[in-house]
């Protein structure tokens, strides 16, 4: 094909084609950025806050387990594996335990 040469309209349309799936992959790029930009705002925002009432939360360990507690509504918290320790022998007792350190 030589320079001076006009595009057919198959060409034509074919480069306009290859443009617009570049900008589309380009916005689909930005798109997820902004969403992963935006679960990182949201996760520092929220990271040890009550979801309750958004005060923040005081984490304790105590006999293994891991919990957070908010010391404005009262709200305890805890990760889905933390329950499982509940369950054992001594579940009452680490129970107890974490309610009474923080009972005023
Ligand atoms: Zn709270």
């Amino acid at each position: 094909m030589s320079d001076h040469h006009r595009p057919s309209q198959t060409e034509e349309e074919f480069f306009l084609f290859e443009d617009i799936e570049k900008k589309r992959r380009l916005a689909s790029e930005r798109r997820k950025r902004m969403a992963k930009a935006e679960k990182e705002e949201l996760r520092l925002r929220h990271w040890m806050r009550c979801p309750r009432c958004g005060d923040e939360l005081q984490a304790v360990r105590m006999h293994d387990v891991s919990t957070a507690r908010c010391l404005n509504c009262g709200g305890c918290w805890l990760d889905a594996p933390e329950i499982g320790k509940l369950v054992g022998s001594n579940g009452r007792k680490v129970v107890e335990a974490v309610l009474n350190i923080f009972r005023k």
